[in-house]
């Protein structure tokens, strides 16, 4: 459908982009063919419709650099977790912090179907993939480069999306929640503050099943999580 000589311009700029943006993610390895086969794939594999399949090709751009970093992302993605001043004081308090890293590790692969999460409790954090600063003062959860800042640690899902390049869906924040830049069949996600789970759009270019959406492990990690809370 689309000209070979618009898939290169596409290529071209989503290069540019990804290496003015500074984020971490490996973009230059993107191809527009193998996002179009795995758009293609998805589309065999899970009955979605053609209407779908145009929608993820002229969105392209908005997914181009984390079907790139998921495609580069190592087997076991080592989490170092650390406070970033004291202790939280969690009550009850967790037997030990291996206990709360399996927790964490629980409720981050109930997002990512298909990913296998590793929390090492003060980790190097040269050779991780990503690091957790805990414990910050003010409940402005944020993600900059590998590192993701929580005041409560059950925003991690959505933080460690913004680790492997996914976009908003809301382009200001006063349309968070009214489902901007949704494909066709999807109306919640992770990354329109919507659902604990993922779109159809952000699964595809993270590589993880459509149909894979038992929540109850990682509803019961959060549950726990939330209630050791002591704010
Ligand atoms: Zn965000
Ligand atoms: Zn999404």
């Amino acid at each position: 459908m689309r000209s070979i000589s618009c898939a290169r311009h596409l290529l071209l700029f989503l290069a540019l982009f990804v290496a003015c943006g500074g984020g971490g993610g490996d973009g230059g390895g993107s191809s527009s063919g193998a996002f179009a086969e795995r758009v293609a794939n998805y589309k065999a594999a899970y009955g979605k419709t053609d209407a779908w399949e145009d929608w993820m090709i002229a969105n392209q751009a908005r997914y181009a650099a984390t079907f790139a970093a998921s495609s580069a992302r190592p087997n076991t993605i080592n989490i170092s977790f650390r406070y970033e001043t004291a202790l939280i004081a969690y009550a009850p308090a967790w037997a030990d912090e291996g206990e709360h890293m399996d927790a964490l590790e629980t409720m981050a692969e109930g997002a990512y179907p298909g990913y296998f999460f590793n929390f090492i409790f003060e980790g190097n954090t040269n050779t991780s993939y990503a690091n957790v600063i805990a414990g910050i003062a003010t409940n402005n959860s944020y993600a900059s480069g590998k590192n993701v800042y929580l005041y409560y640690e059950t925003i991690f899902n959505h933080e460690f999306g913004h680790v492997i390049n996914l976009p908003h869906h809301y382009d200001s924040v006063g349309d968070i929640g009214n489902g901007q830049h949704m494909p066709p069949g999807d109306t919640t996600c992770i990354m329109d503050r919507t659902s604990n789970t993922y779109c159809s759009a952000c699964r595809t270019a993270l590589g993880i099943p459509l149909d894979i959406s038992d929540t109850t492990d990682m509803d019961n990690a959060v549950a726990d999580i939330l209630s050791r809370y002591p704010y």
